[in-house]
């Protein structure tokens, strides 16, 4: 059955992504495990990237796999070009193509700016920034090769950023971190114009505080959960699925004109939430 609701009819939600291929890179872990998981459960095969914890990756691949859908993991360093063209090029041997690329993957090496070392400084960027730049270019390369069938999406491919609401908000003592999601709206915004005549969407999402091994000193005690959710409106701290339902929905055709755009899944945060009261 055709899935891309290409007569205009947005598909079912549990089969937004039925025959799509997708790759999220760091998807052993946090907000990338999370969103391999729920590309699988609305029906893409998925392939799982890691760098350094395969048995995570294979339980994340198992849960997937449970859903009737294909899976693999990958390990690759997603800061390597060599690596980047491996996985997307056995990938297209293995799926066929791909349709979604997630890149996903990201780290923090927190410092204060006189203390930040180069090499703390280049592997955030290395990372977080260059990974998807290499990222996006393999996956491109194959979506300008294949173009669109319709039969599967409206679109020929779509790239997820993962940004943060670091892209707009300054961040003392991660000047590394903040500088490399600052360089991914440009990243995304530049992309989204260069592609978009080939059919190709580009968007970022940008999660606010999400629960996560990335971040687990911000809300593993009460005290440090109280300071947090003051920076959040909706009082909340968000849940790895609440952005892997965003990924779903924007890879999907339901968004098919939604290009170049970075939504925040913050509860609030990029609302200036100091100036509720003062000001
Ligand atoms: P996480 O749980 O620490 O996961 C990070 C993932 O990135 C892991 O799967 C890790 O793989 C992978 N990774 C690290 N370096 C890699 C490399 N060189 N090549 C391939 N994979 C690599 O953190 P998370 O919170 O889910 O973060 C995921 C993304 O969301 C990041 O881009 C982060 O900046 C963004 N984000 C998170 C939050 C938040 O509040 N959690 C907020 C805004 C943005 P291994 O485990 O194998 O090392």
């Amino acid at each position: 059955m055709e899935n891309s609701g290409s007569d205009g009819r947005p598909p079912f939600a549990h089969q937004l992504l039925k025959g799509q291929k997708a790759l999220v890179t760091g998807a052993n872990s946090g907000i990338g495990k999370a969103t391999a998981i729920g590309l699988g459960r609305v029906g893409a095969d998925v392939v799982v990237n890691y760098v350094a914890g395969r048995d995570a990756a294979e339980e994340v691949v198992r849960e997937i796999e449970s859903f009737g859908v294909r899976a693999y993991a990958h390990e690759a360093d997603v800061s390597r070009e060599d690596e980047v063209a491996d996985m997307v090029s056995r990938m297209v041997g293995e799926f066929g193509t791909i349709d979604v690329m997630v890149a996903n993957a990201g780290l923090q090496r927190d410092a204060a700016l006189v203390d930040m070392t180069l090499e703390q400084w280049q592997k955030v960027l290395d990372v977080n920034l260059t990974g998807q730049f290499l990222c996006a270019r393999e996956a491109a390369k194959e979506f300008m090769r294949r173009g669109v069938v319709p039969e599967v999406s409206r679109s020929a491919g779509k790239i997820v950023c993962m940004s943060s609401v670091h892209q707009i908000i300054p961040w003392s003592g991660h000047v590394n971190y903040a500088s490399s999601k600052g360089g991914v709206q440009m990243l995304m915004g530049t992309l989204a114009q260069e592609l978009a005549p080939y059919r190709i969407r580009v968007n970022a999402v940008a999660p606010g505080a999400i629960r996560t091994p990335i971040n687990r000193s911000a809300w593993d005690t009460p005290e440090a959960e109280a300071d947090l959710l003051r920076l959040i409106p909706y009082r909340r701290v968000g849940d790895p699925e609440d952005i892997a339902n965003v990924v779903a929905a924007l890879a999907s055709d339901l968004f098919d004109y939604v290009v170049g755009t970075t939504i925040y899944v913050d509860g609030g945060m990029t609302l200036f939430p100091g100036f509720a009261t003062g000001g």
